[in-house]
């Protein structure tokens, strides 16, 4: 547990508002009564199996909490506080453009770069952009403008897109992403959160810089074995998040997620936390099941670390920055 504290860590797949501790919903002034029902919650969650659905209206309350913009760029310092305190020396934090209480989707996204580009600490910071399942097509295509134009505001911060939501709704419009594709940015898509094999070979086909979970895209999965032919001719990098795939129950158990597969057959993937929040876990937890449930040594769990360098979506200069610090560590602690 020390250990996977200390090491430098990556973190690719975490969403801002299912980020947010009770702690930081309190220093929001989110009204007691939702923060009970946070509690309520979140401890309901932790202690059982929920349906992904019922995961899903957890959000909602940390969504009222964060309907301003001094609320949006307070609750992404506090964030971006937990992760460098979990010794995270990179994240890709991400999260859904959405209209509030005097905030249009363009001052949500402003509110999030803005506290991201005044981080004092020592964690590099970049912004993934989500498009939520549950839109229609046309409130996708206006927020995919927003966001481009945000881009080309801040290139530097904004790096993806994501496509996240309840996958029990919506579904993949390939046009929306390559256009967003077009526009500069990576594409990271929730894959196989469900059974859903027809999305899943659509995913593939487009072909994402990342997929997330990719729960029920595995050999043993007893759905299309094509998609995973089609997996293994494109080898894209899996984000992991063990505790929310357990805690919703689209994966049996820790020993059964199936990030043993990327494990066993060397296969690009790395360890991320989804929803801390909600959750109630931290990137060093969730290194500390992969290493207690899939046998990875401190020095496996390191170069899992250094793997992920290659997938993040920033610079080659950010890649050997972190590389060397990562590095550094290696020799330290060897
Ligand atoms: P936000 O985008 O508002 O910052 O973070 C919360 C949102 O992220 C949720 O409302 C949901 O759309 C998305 N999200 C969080 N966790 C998951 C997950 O495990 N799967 C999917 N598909 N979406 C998620």
């Amino acid at each position: 547990h020390v250990i996977c504290h200390e090491i430098p860590k990556l973190e690719l797949h975490a969403h801002l508002n299912g980020s947010l501790t009770e702690t930081c919903l309190k220093k929001l002034k989110c009204l007691d009564s939702s923060i009970k029902g946070y509690q309520r919650m979140t401890e309901v969650l932790n202690k059982s199996q929920r349906s992904l659905s019922e995961c899903f209206e957890v959000f909602k309350i940390a969504h009222n909490a964060t309907n301003n913009v001094e609320a949006v760029f307070a609750a992404t310092q506090s964030v971006i506080s937990d992760f460098h305190m979990d010794h995270v020396v990179y994240l890709e934090l991400r999260t859904t453009p959405r209209a509030g209480q005097d905030m249009s989707k363009e001052d949500y996204i402003a509110a999030v770069v803005t506290a991201i580009l005044a981080n004092p600490l020592e964690i590099i910071v970049k912004l993934i952009l989500s498009i939520d399942r549950r839109n229609s097509i046309e409130q996708s295509l206006d927020s995919l403008n927003v966001i481009l134009k945000m881009k080309l505001k801040y290139p530097d911060v904004i790096v993806g897109i994501d496509f996240s939501g309840n996958p029990a709704e919506g579904e993949f419009n390939e046009d929306l992403f390559k256009k967003a594709r077009e526009g500069g940015l990576k594409t990271s898509i929730h894959c196989g959160e469900i059974r859903n094999d027809e999305e899943i070979e659509k995913i593939l086909k487009f072909g994402p810089d990342r997929l997330g979970h990719a729960t029920f895209l595995h050999p043993e999965y007893e759905g299309n074995p094509n998609n995973w032919k089609l997996y293994l001719e494109k080898k894209i990098p899996v984000e992991c998040c063990l505790t929310s795939n357990v805690i919703c129950g689209t994966t049996k158990s820790y020993p059964e997620h199936h990030i043993r597969e990327w494990i066993r057959n060397s296969l690009p993937h790395c360890i991320c936390t989804d929803d801390k929040g909600v959750f109630g876990t931290s990137l060093t937890k969730e290194y500390t099941l992969v290493a207690e449930h899939h046998g990875l040594k401190p020095k496996d769990l390191w170069q899992t670390t250094c793997n992920s360098v290659d997938y993040i979506f920033a610079s080659d200069d950010i890649k050997t920055r972190l590389k060397v610090k990562l590095m550094n560590w290696y020799n330290k602690h060897e």
